[in-house]
């Protein structure tokens, strides 16, 4: 039965899924309608219960033609594992590999990433001036560059340069006050503040702040009381010397449905572009990384691993972890043919069909397809709704006019901001990734066997 299963799981899920945690995996018996399946360490059985059991149990059912109960254990002996369960291949990896060294500790701010520092940003021909306006402005805040507009990609590290700003800042002068804030925390703070009834205070807060970073502007796309508000606070701020740096996906001319007193502030001071990095400069932000965790790259390993991820450093980064989480599960050497099962080939696209979507999307969120094509704004069912319509961009070729009709006759402008709006929080949002993974093999399950 297991060898049935595992032949019918490597059809539907994803190369690196399939090779990292299901092939690990061994059935242990079948009895009482219940199967019993054992993962080599806790990790691994967390994480095909929290993202795979579902599958597997499809797959099982489909194959025996009744349904089973499934439980996932871990291999005796390994009970004592010092390995805490563990959420995220991320924090798996950094557990096991990633360890800072204690002497690299610094007191840090609550919201900031302690590993978003100078130090460890490679600087490339791609981000040079983006680096420069940012060190600029971290030693010397409201002089030259303010505003300082950083707009990129995806992934290509401004939340980074954003935050490493604020880390200088604190270490030089401790008592400053640095908020980083992304566009939407800032309206969540807005809409809290409106219901509390204390924008007076709201107020205070922001405009006592001397480095003010904000993440994600182009969120702020269409909201007017936003806009509104953070163009009082910006003013505020600016006239007083005190330094804005601004964070979006594009330059601010861009942004649709933005304010043009707000866009024409945004331009005001520096607008610092960064592109995608060449190789040379992705080589050594693999270098870099393995450096600061005392791991030993083999140069045709990273040279590897940097040739076939090209445009989003994020993912650059999230392959090198899972090598290093694979090879260790599997105890192997680092080489080259060692990770190629779980490097994903690009573009690894199925042709869905809009139903299969639309059941997984329902199914999953536990919402109607009428709820999906209708016109409710209850935030599960729009949330759903969003997913639903980026999934269909990336499983379709349908144009976003065609997704808008599939969704009960929508906008095509619903559907790219949805389609954007996802795929921007995905790249912060662990669970959110992993939602999205499962929801992909569960639609290219569906449709492979509906053909
Ligand atoms: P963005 O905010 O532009 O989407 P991030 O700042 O979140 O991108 O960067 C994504 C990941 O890539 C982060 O882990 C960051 O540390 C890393 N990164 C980006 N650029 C560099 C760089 N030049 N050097 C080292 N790491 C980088
Ligand atoms: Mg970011």
């Amino acid at each position: 039965l297991w060898s049935q299963v595992l032949e019918r799981l490597q059809l539907e899920l994803s190369r690196p899924t399939f090779e990292t945690w299901i092939k690990t995996a061994q059935a242990e018996r079948l009895e009482n309608n219940c199967l019993v399946i054992i993962t080599p360490n806790p990790f691994a059985r967390n994480w095909l219960q929290k993202y795979y059991i579902n599958t597997i149990a499809n797959v099982v059912q489909s194959i025996l033609g009744y349904p089973v109960d499934i439980y996932i254990t871990v291999a005796q002996g390994d009970e004592v594992s010092p390995i805490e369960p563990r959420e995220t291949i991320q924090e798996f990896a950094s557990a096991n590999f990633m360890s800072e060294s204690l002497t690299q500790k610094t007191q840090t701010n609550a919201d900031l990433n302690s590993k978003y520092v100078f130090s460890r940003f490679v600087v490339g021909a791609n981000n040079r001036m983006a680096h420069a306006a940012s060190l600029a402005v971290a030693e010397s805040p409201g002089r030259e560059f303010n505003p300082l507009f950083l707009c990129g990609g995806v992934g290509l590290g401004k939340t980074h340069l954003m935050q490493a700003i604020g880390h200088y800042r604190w270490e030089i002068c401790p008592n400053s006050k640095i908020f980083y804030v992304s566009c939407e925390q800032f309206t969540n703070d807005l809409i809290t503040a409106i219901r509390k009834d204390s924008m007076q205070s709201f107020r205070e807060h922001y405009r006592a702040a001397d480095v003010l970073l904000v993440d994600d502007i182009q969120f702020i796309e269409g909201k007017e009381y936003t806009q509104e508000e953070f163009f009082h606070t910006f003013n505020t701020l600016h006239e007083a010397g005190k330094q804005v740096v601004i964070a979006s996906d594009r330059p601010p001319n861009q942004i649709p449905q933005l304010q043009e007193r707000l866009s024409s502030r945004f331009s005001m001071g520096l607008i610092a572009d960064i592109q995608p990095p060449d190789l040379e400069t992705r080589m050594a932000i693999l270098q870099k990384k393995a450096e600061y965790e005392n791991i030993r790259l083999p140069r045709d390993v990273i040279e590897y691993i940097a040739t076939n991820y090209k445009s989003n450093i994020r993912e650059l980064e999230g392959a090198l972890i899972r090598a290093l989480a694979y090879i260790s599960i599997w105890g192997l050497p680092m080489t080259v043919e060692n990770i190629t099962p779980v490097l994903e080939t690009p573009s690894e696209k199925v042709a869905a069909t809009p139903e299969a979507i639309l059941n997984a999307v329902a199914a999953n969120f536990d919402v109607s397809i009428e709820d999906l094509k209708g016109n409710s704004r209850r935030r599960e069912i729009s949330w759903a709704r969003q997913i639903g319509m980026y999934l269909m961009r990336q499983h379709t070729d349908l144009s976003l006019p065609r997704i808008g009709e599939e969704f009960g006759g929508k906008d095509h402008t619903t559907v790219l901001y949805s389609c954007e709006k996802i795929t921007q929080l995905k790249e912060s949002d662990r669970n959110l990734e992993n939602t999205l993974r499962q929801l992909s093999d569960q639609i290219n399950m569906s449709s492979r066997s509906q053909k």
